[in-house]
């Protein structure tokens, strides 16, 4: 039988690597995307070529409003969402000094309030059916805290703390809770880092490269899938061994 996803974030980068993954081992997908309008069309022609059902929703994962939406028209469209990945976020660079409390808010909106909104839309269904997994895309930033990104690292941190008390919480109704902490992976989100920092954060890292979505999504379907049934509570950080 057929199971489904609902991504959020994922018209680009981790989130587009995942929904193509996923649509690769015959889930359904559900991609929630912000504005780009015309790289969710590309995803779903993508996923269609797969032979995979998939639907794309609009919203910002920040609104509450649009995060209910966004479930019910998933839920519509491909049945009851088995899977959800929190995986929409905004990183920002900038000295604590130099972070205001409107960017400081910001951060929190969108990485802890989104998993919040679109976990409290899927979750009572879960419960109902007494099954489902919630994974979390934290950052390895948000365990050991980066220089420059501590409203991100804290925004991620925060992810942990979620994923590890939700899980204890909501074991006991057949339903799962994880968190990915990747390290520096190669997507939109770094493409402002200019040659020098990409090629001292590979020199970081003991696999000598940044991580790729892929290898990120291979991650996520793993701890989907029913090889992870006795996981949960726990963070997976896909880092090629960056420990910093
Ligand atoms: P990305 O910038 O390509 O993707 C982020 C996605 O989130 C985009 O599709 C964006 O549209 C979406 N998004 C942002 N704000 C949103 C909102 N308010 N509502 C709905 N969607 C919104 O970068 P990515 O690397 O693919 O990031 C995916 C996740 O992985 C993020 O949570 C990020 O923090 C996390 N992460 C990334 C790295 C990395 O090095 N790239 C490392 C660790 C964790």
């Amino acid at each position: 039988m057929h199971k489904t996803v609902f991504i959020t974030g994922a018209s680009r980068g981790i989130g587009r690597a995942t929904a193509l993954r996923f649509a690769m081992d015959g889930w359904r997908v559900g991609i929630g995307y912000h504005t780009s309008d015309a790289e969710a069309r590309a995803l779903i022609a993508a996923l269609a070529e797969l032979g995979t059902m998939a639907t794309a929703v609009r919203g910002d994962v920040a609104s509450a409003e649009d995060a209910v939406r966004m479930v019910q028209e998933t839920r519509t469209a491909l049945g009851h969402i088995d899977v959800l990945i929190n995986n929409a976020g905004i990183a920002h660079t900038a000295l604590f000094t130099d972070t205001d409390y409107a960017a400081w808010r910001r951060l929190f909106t969108v990485n802890v309030d989104g998993a919040y909104h679109c976990t409290e839309a899927v979750l009572p269904d879960m419960i109902s059916r007494r099954s489902g997994v919630i994974l979390n895309v934290s950052s390895i930033w948000g365990l050991v805290g980066a220089s420059c990104e501590v409203a991100y690292s804290a925004s991620k941190a925060a992810l942990i703390g979620f994923t590890k008390a939700l899980a204890k919480e909501v074991g006991p109704s057949g339903i799962r809770v994880n968190c990915i902490a990747p390290g520096v992976i190669d997507t939109d989100m770094n493409a402002a880092l200019n040659h020098e920092a990409r090629a001292e954060l590979a020199e970081q890292t003991p696999l000598c490269r940044l991580g790729s979505a892929e290898e990120v999504a291979e991650v996520l379907l793993f701890l989907a899938s029913d090889a992870a049934s006795f996981i949960t509570g726990q963070v997976l950080s896909p880092n090629g061994g960056l420990v910093v």
